[in-house]
């Protein structure tokens, strides 16, 4: 059964609403589960408690890094097992997919000096711009989402309704839009390398302007992955395998063999060029923290 989902905004609860207690912040619809951190199932999530209840979580104000939920003891509040990418955590990355927001509810609890000294907040909407699994420091994978706000820059609020397009593409997984200047130099350098041609399927995407390829990160440059703009951490691809690569839809193995996460059917080897060699421990900090092969 579809859930009616309210994304974005409830009327009557401004950024910044306080309430007394998790029934309180129900009962507005800013966070209708009592218990669950995450009010979300597999078409998308709505809303978040960021309550610093796990001990890897990072709240840096604009941008938070999320442990998603399940498989932690209720009394020692440790993981337990491995998180899987169900419930909750599948809703937090459709966000991610089709580029839904998500309200962010922070609790006293919270560690930061962000959070509210009694009480729940209402902290606005933010997007879920990248997500992964990684091995926590309990032991057990879990999945981590990047939270970025959605705040609008104060002076210029206008703007934003031009700026869409490149944040959106922001949200979606690591594929990268930035435009500082280093990185317009390597891109470059590695279409150039490459001619435009996709790494993984070979296609050579031909517009009236002229050919048109993705230079995207292997290891993103966000926190907490901190990759580089070093021509070793990209790869020039064609727009569909950008979104397979950067969602770990597709993978690349030991072998340099491209492989499918689904099925582990093997796609080809990856295409370089003698002046573009890539990195094997980005490839392999991209496979561990992506791709399905992780699970096997
Ligand atoms: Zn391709």
């Amino acid at each position: 059964m579809m859930t009616d989902r309210i994304y974005g905004e409830i009327p009557g609860n401004p950024t910044g609403t306080s309430y007394a207690s998790r029934r309180e912040a129900a009962t507005a619809g800013v966070h209708r589960p009592l218990q669950a951190g995450i009010c979300g199932g597999p078409d998308g999530a709505e809303s978040v408690v960021v309550s610093g209840g796990y001990v890897d979580d990072f709240d840096n104000g604009d941008e938070i890094i999320y442990t998603g939920q399940g498989a932690r003891d209720p009394d020692t509040r440790l993981q337990v097992a491995n998180q899987e990418l169900t419930r909750g955590n599948l809703g937090l990355a459709r966000n991610c997919l089709e580029g839904l927001p998500v309200r962010v509810v922070r609790g006293h609890e919270g560690e930061s000096t962000l959070s509210p000294v009694s009480g729940y907040r209402y902290d606005g909407l933010f997007y879920v711009a990248d997500y992964w699994q990684e091995i926590g420091k309990d032991g057990y994978r879990i999945w981590r989402f990047r939270l970025v706000s959605s705040a609008p820059q104060p002076s210029n609020s206008r703007a934003t309704t031009s700026v869409p397009a490149s944040k959106q593409q922001l949200r979606q997984g690591n594929i990268e839009v930035e435009r500082s200047a280093d990185f317009r130099k390597s891109a470059r350098i590695v279409r150039d390398l490459h001619d435009h041609t996709c790494q993984v399927c070979g296609l050579r995407l031909q517009t009236p302007a002229g050919p048109y390829a993705l230079v995207v990160h292997i290891r993103a440059t966000t926190a907490p992955h901190y990759g580089t703009h070093a021509i070793d951490n990209l790869l020039c691809l064609c727009p569909n395998d950008a979104v397979r690569f950067s969602t770990g839809a597709v993978y690349i193995d030991e072998a340099c063999m491209v492989r499918e996460s689904d099925t582990g059917k093997t796609l080809g080897k990856l295409r370089v060029r003698p002046n573009h060699k890539v990195d094997c421990e980005h490839i392999r900090y991209h496979r561990e923290h992506y791709s399905g092969a992780a699970e096997r």
